[in-house]
């Protein structure tokens, strides 16, 4: 236990009042969100203790985790007109640690947001980044003598916001991508409440090798794919990554706050390095603060993405809480939309169905032959046992059929399984017939964009000018938040 934890442990006791620590796994990031669901609560359960500096000296504001500090609400209340977050060196002064501070157990006048004392548990720091305490809000201020306000707005993530959302231009798109990533898309694009942006992620693309021959037209292929499968563009911004220059900059910014070891550490980075060892570049380090520069430029609270994405959502997290902590910013915390197929099998029965592992995919233009012969390959065996295997290429197949046949069906075949046994060939015939059935309306929409290629150029372009505009608008926000600015 370190000083300052010890000292809240001692004034917590002194005063009587009941809390609960809680150590964090070792191994845990930073993320407030993280810790929130290894405590298996939401958001609005935690504190969060921020020390800003004024003209008067320094003061601590506590706000619930939902909830963004209004500056000029706190400005009012303290009095002051200058507010800006206490630097490192400036926390160190009072034996804290930015992303550590706990909520009480220095000399620092404290301010409490009324809406913390909405909730009887509240969840926060120790002072000691392996630690939580759990305490009563209300209990609290009797201790921290925390003056109380009202200086914070809700997070509007229910009500709607921004979504965004991108897919590499590596290959044709997949089932994988359509059931993960586009079915998301295509449900977002319906709710009014949302603001939606989809692209295609052609500086993603350059990260593994490629062919700049090529890359030009996979790109626009993937965007017939999005028009294909119905995303619109009168109700979703459709455009290409690399012609918004505004996200490679932010995606500088955003690296200065962000360490090596982190990102070498990502699991995606590991796989990558994996299947490319010879292609170990800064590039593909740099995935997933690029990525975050891609969501946080639109200020996407949702970003509907399979769940092998999800380490990189974490990173964007943290870039937005480090920004946020460290310039005053407001960046929002973005969640991953998952859909039923967040996770679809390769169909070599290893991994998941990615584009750039041949073998693994059946793709969104995949005639019923090339599906038939595609799943005709995936390894199967000799289709009896006491229980159907939960990996490898037969529970491959039996999640297929759940996601294209439902659930039932696939309980008949886990039956057989375990009965008379399973034949596979009836099993991948129906099957191919499903997935076709599904694929069929979207190669029929394809086949007539490909005729109108005018129409799609435009879709693009049109594209590119509303992202820019919004892109740009937070670029330059953050760009003043972090003291670059010579207007
Ligand atoms: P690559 O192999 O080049 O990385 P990929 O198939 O993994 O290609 P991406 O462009 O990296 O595709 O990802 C596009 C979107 O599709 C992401 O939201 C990703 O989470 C989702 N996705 C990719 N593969 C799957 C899968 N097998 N199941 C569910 N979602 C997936
Ligand atoms: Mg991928």
């Amino acid at each position: 236990m370190n000083n300052l934890m010890t000292k809240v442990k001692d004034q917590l006791d002194q005063a009587g009042i009941k809390y609960e620590f809680t150590k964090l796994p070792d191994d845990i990031s930073m993320d407030v969100d993280v810790h929130m669901k290894f405590h298996g609560k939401d958001m609005s359960h935690a504190m969060t203790n921020m020390v800003f500096k004024t003209e008067k000296g320094f003061i601590v504001a506590q706000r619930r985790g939902d909830t963004q500090i209004d500056s000029k609400e706190l400005k009012k209340l303290l009095a002051v007109q200058r507010l800006s977050l206490a630097t490192k060196e400036e926390l160190e002064q009072f034996g804290l640690e930015p992303g550590i501070v706990p909520p009480l157990g220095y000399e620092i006048p404290i301010y409490m947001d009324n809406k913390v004392l909405e909730k009887d548990v509240i969840y926060t720091g120790t002072g000691d980044r392996l630690f939580t305490v759990k305490l009563n809000p209300n209990d609290l201020i009797k201790v921290n003598q925390a003056t109380l306000g009202d200086f914070t707005n809700l997070e509007d993530v229910q009500s709607g916001g921004r979504v965004l959302s991108g897919i590499r231009a590596t290959g044709r798109l997949h089932l994988g991508n359509y059931l993960g990533a586009v079915k998301g898309f295509l449900q977002l694009q319906e709710n009014p409440n949302y603001q939606n942006f989809y692209m295609v992620v052609d500086l993603h693309t350059l990260t593994t090798p490629y062919d700049k021959d090529t890359l030009r037209e996979s790109v626009r292929n993937i965007i017939i794919d999005y028009l294909a499968c119905g995303l619109d563009p009168t109700k979703s911004t459709i455009f290409i990554q690399s012609m918004i220059p505004e996200h490679i900059e932010l995606a500088y910014l955003f690296s200065t706050v962000m360490f090596v070891a982190r990102m070498q550490h990502l699991p995606t980075f590991k796989e990558k390095v994996k299947q490319h060892p010879e292609n170990v570049t800064m590039a593909l380090l740099n995935y997933p603060v690029l990525m975050a520069a891609d969501i946080l430029i639109y200020k996407a609270s949702l970003v509907p993405v399979g769940i092998d994405q999800e380490p990189h959502l974490e990173v964007a997290r943290e870039i937005a809480r480090k920004m946020n902590d460290q310039y005053g910013l407001n960046l929002p915390h973005p969640q991953r939309f998952a859909t039923r197929g967040e996770y679809v099998p390769s169909l070599l029965g290893e991994g998941k169905m990615s584009k750039s592992i041949e073998g693994s995919y059946i793709n969104l233009t995949d005639d019923l032959e090339t599906i038939k012969e595609k799943l005709a390959k995936a390894p199967t065996d000799a289709g009896k046992g006491a229980k159907a295997p939960t990996e490898g290429g037969v529970a491959s197949l039996l999640e297929f059929v759940e996601l294209f046949q439902g659930l039932e069906k696939r309980k008949d075949y886990e039956k057989q399984y375990t009965t008379d046994g399973l034949r596979y060939k009836e099993l991948k015939e129906e099957l191919a017939q499903a997935i076709f059935n599904e694929l069929k309306p979207i190669q029929e929409k394809r086949r007539k964009l490909e005729q109108d290629l005018q129409y799609v150029d435009q879709v693009i372009e049109e594209g590119a000018l509303q992202a820019r505009k919004v892109a740009s608008e937070t670029l330059n926000e953050i760009k003043k938040a972090m003291g670059i600015n010579y207007d």
